[in-house]
């Protein structure tokens, strides 16, 4: 089978390379990115030259994009996927959208006799790097069942949650969680600091303790060693949560949470951090009390 891969970067690149290792399938990649490009060509894809090239030539397109918007063009727009994918081809879509636009994408698929199905991923680039990846899926039990082979060679658990929009929904209440227990933990740590209490031995208790969470180790990790160069940009993490806030505003679900936690990642964005790690909201409680929450790793 020809499967295309379109959007190679932080987490699609990693993914994509799992494919090429543990499957027989050709893969056709295009990036914006030749750096990109070429972590995957190293291993043995083959480069496309475009959108359009990648989709009219394989039997299922992934893709793997920042925002909704570029998930719209790459897929609805003129030199899109819908308008160059041969009918029957399969649609993958990894990104995180909202469901409305997983929806919309789908009728744009269904009207050319494309397959979609929306498979949104959570684990972060470690996870996505090692092949134990989170996969939630919307969409037609009989394309999942098709698409499950497929699926499983790139992660660790596939959930198919229900039909089109319901993939991002899942994803959107995921990560809605996951950044408010991140902010939790940010300002944990400040308490820490200011504490006096090696911070090496406090985050060594929480790991073990029930104040862990995924939220709360990927950010210590990142705050501790003072690196916050991007594996989930807070522009991206921003994004999810806006989209998740809508989501609840649909629903009639008032938050008190969830709200605080977009405020601190808008002022991050003030300070100019949207570009790196969505760690980053940690810097807002250091520029406030001018205290770095830093601790050597362990020798
Ligand atoms: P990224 O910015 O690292 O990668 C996106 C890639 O898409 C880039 O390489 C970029 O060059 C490429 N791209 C952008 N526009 C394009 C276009 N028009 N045509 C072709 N390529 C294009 O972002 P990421 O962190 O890999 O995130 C991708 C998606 O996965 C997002 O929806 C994000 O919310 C979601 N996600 C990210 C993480 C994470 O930890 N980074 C975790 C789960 C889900």
């Amino acid at each position: 089978m020809k499967v295309g891969f379109i959007g190679v970067g932080n987490m699609g690149g990693p993914m994509c390379r799992n494919i090429i290792r543990n499957t027989n399938h050709e893969v056709v990649v295009f990036d914006l990115s030749p750096d990109a490009v070429k972590a995957c060509t190293e291993l043995g894809a083959s480069a496309g030259t475009s959108v359009a090239d990648v989709a009219s030539r394989c039997d299922v397109v992934i893709t793997s994009l920042p925002i909704p918007k570029v998930v719209e063009e790459v897929t609805l727009g003129p030199n899109g996927i819908a308008a160059s994918a041969k009918p029957g081809t399969t649609f993958i879509d990894l990104s995180t959208n909202s469901p409305a636009t997983a929806r919309r994408v789908h009728e744009g698929m269904q009207a050319k006799g494309i397959q979609m199905l929306e498979a949104p991923v959570s684990g972060g680039t470690v996870r996505a790097a090692d092949g134990t990846i989170v996969i939630m899926v919307g969409g037609d039990a009989k394309v999942f069942e098709q698409q499950l082979p497929l699926l499983k060679s790139f992660s660790g658990d596939v959930v198919h949650v229900g039909e089109i929009g319901m993939g991002s929904t899942a994803k959107l209440i995921n990560n809605m969680l996951a950044f408010c227990n991140a902010a939790a933990a940010a300002e944990a740590l400040m308490i820490g600091k200011r504490s006096g209490i090696d911070l090496r031995k406090l985050d060594a208790v929480i790991r073990n303790a029930s104040g862990m969470s995924a939220g709360y180790a990927n950010l210590a990790t990142k705050v501790l060693a003072g690196n916050f160069a991007p594996t989930f940009a807070l522009d991206l993490a921003h994004k999810d949560m806006r989209l998740a806030l809508e989501m609840a505003d649909e629903l009639g679900v008032p938050g008190l949470i969830a709200p605080q936690v977009m405020s601190l990642m808008r002022m991050a964005r003030g300070m100019g951090l949207g570009g790196d790690d969505s760690a980053s909201v940690m810097r807002v409680y250091e520029a406030a009390l001018q205290e770095q929450v830093r601790a050597e790793a362990k020798a």
